[in-house]
């Protein structure tokens, strides 16, 4: 029996996730069950010669997040949006249920093509996911609908904004956490710091500018899938309501 997950992120490659939502995710995992699902396992990539290593390094990034991962195990490098990859993923979506799920949108020039592509295996597959009379591409597998899709962002996407639903969530109490899951990845980041610029410079930089958007120290931002029909009015005047009479 495979686990059943409220909330899973999608990832190209192990560290995605972590750089683009760690913080949300392992505050997540506070309260839900939490995954990433990693399409590929990131390898080959420049100074690591054991693709086991980087498995490894992000079992050990899951565990620092308290999340679970699943790798699916698609072709790094090679990534294409397919039938076949859209159903791996989709068969995951069905096996394990999860209510939110959260990918990498946009195109990342000079990065890895796989990013994009993975967004349109991520797209498909949450539409796949729901689709009827379609148990036997799926094992037998029922749908399972996905009402809530949003992305997460990494700062190499070319799309920033304007986008038609997007916040930002506190990751500062988490923010700590997130910097030692990426520190986990020492064949990428750690031993490296040639790269330029070092993963924790990137990743402070862009957690303060999300931010400062909020007025806290660290955020992240998302996007939304779809606009949604939800009173945030009501939100707003319940939660004035409930601090009226508190101290400035
Ligand atoms: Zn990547």
């Amino acid at each position: 029996m495979s686990d059943i997950f409220d909330v899973i992120a999608v990832s190209p490659h192990p560290d995605d996730a972590e750089i683009g939502c760690g913080g949300t995710l392992t505050q997540l995992a506070e309260k839900y069950s939490v995954g990433i699902v990693d399409l590929t396992n990131g390898e080959p990539t420049p100074f690591n010669d054991d693709p086991e290593i980087r498995i490894k390094e992000s079992l050990e990034a899951a565990r620092i997040l308290g999340i679970k991962r699943i790798l699916l195990d698609l072709p790094n490098r090679e990534l294409m949006d397919s039938i076949n990859a859209r159903i791996a993923l989709a068969k995951i979506f069905r096996q394990t249920k999860p209510k939110i799920v959260i990918g990498m949108q946009g195109m990342t020039p000079q990065a890895s093509p796989d990013h994009y592509q993975s967004q349109l295996i991520f797209d498909a597959a949450t539409f796949y996911s729901r689709l009827s009379k379609w148990e036997h591409l799926f094992e037998g597998l029922p749908p399972w609908r996905i009402n809530h899709v949003f992305y997460y962002f990494t700062a190499r996407e070319l799309n920033l904004a304007p986008h038609p639903l997007q916040f930002i969530m506190d990751i500062t109490e988490q923010f700590e956490i997130k910097k030692q899951s990426l520190l986990a990845y020492k064949s990428q980041f750690k031993a490296h710091p040639s790269y330029n610029p070092p993963i924790i410079d990137w990743i402070e930089g862009m957690g303060r500018y999300f931010g400062s958007m909020i007025g806290c120290k660290y955020g992240e931002i998302f996007y939304g899938a779809k606009i949604l029909n939800f009173n945030l009015f009501q939100q707003f005047l319940d939660r004035s309501n409930n601090q009226e009479g508190q101290k400035e």
